[in-house]
C-alpha cells in the first residue's frame, strides 16, 4: 500500500537518479538557512518533494524529483521558490515524475509549518496531469479539457 504518489516518469530516468543525492531535508529554519546560504541563487526556483514521512526535501531545479526523493514515493512534489527569510513566495505542483494532483497541497503545507517557514496558503499554479489510458501520453490538463492530446482518447 503506498501513502502517496509513486514515480511514473522513464525508467532511465529513474536509473540515472539512483547516482544523484537525494534532496536537502528542511526540517527547521536553521536547515534551511544553511541549506540558502550555500544554494545556487542563479534559478529562483528549485525542485522540492515531500517526504512519505513528511519531511520538506529540496534540490537545485535540474534535479528530477526521482532523485531529490531517492527513488521513493512521495507525498507531494512540485516546484518552489523562497524570499532570503524563508518565506516561501511560489509554490507549485509540477512535477511530470510524480504527477502530483492538487490536493496534495494539505501535505506541503504541514511540511513548510513543521520546518517554519511560511506559505501562501495554497499552490500559487496549479497543474493536472493525466497519463492517457489508450496511448500513454502525459497530458497537461489545461480549460477542463480530458481529452487526449495525442490520440483524443477521453482521459479519467
Ligand atoms: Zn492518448
Amino acid at each position: 500500500m503506498s501513502l502517496g504518489y509513486r514515480y511514473v516518469g522513464p525508467p532511465d530516468i529513474a536509473a540515472r537518479a539512483r547516482h544523484e543525492p537525494a534532496g536537502r531535508a528542511i526540517r527547521s529554519g536553521a536547515d534551511f538557512l544553511s541549506w540558502y546560504a550555500g544554494a545556487d541563487h542563479r534559478d529562483p526556483l528549485f525542485t522540492y518533494v515531500v517526504t512519505v514521512d513528511g519531511v520538506l526535501r529540496v534540490a537545485p531545479r535540474r534535479s528530477e524529483h526521482v532523485a531529490c526523493a531517492a527513488g521513493a514515493d512521495v507525498l507531494a512534489a512540485g516546484e518552489i521558490g523562497f524570499a532570503a527569510d524563508g518565506r516561501v513566495v511560489e509554490v507549485t505542483n509540477q512535477s511530470t515524475g510524480y504527477c502530483p494532483d492538487p490536493s496534495c497541497w494539505p501535505a506541503v503545507a504541514a511540511a513548510l509549518d513543521a520546518a517554519g517557514l511560511t506559505h501562501p496558503g495554497g499552490f500559487t499554479s496549479e497543474f493536472v496531469f493525466r497519463h492517457c489510458p489508450s496511448c500513454g501520453h502525459l497530458n497537461l490538463i489545461k480549460d477542463d479539457d480530458y481529452t487526449c492530446a495525442i490520440c483524443g482518447a477521453a482521459l479519467a
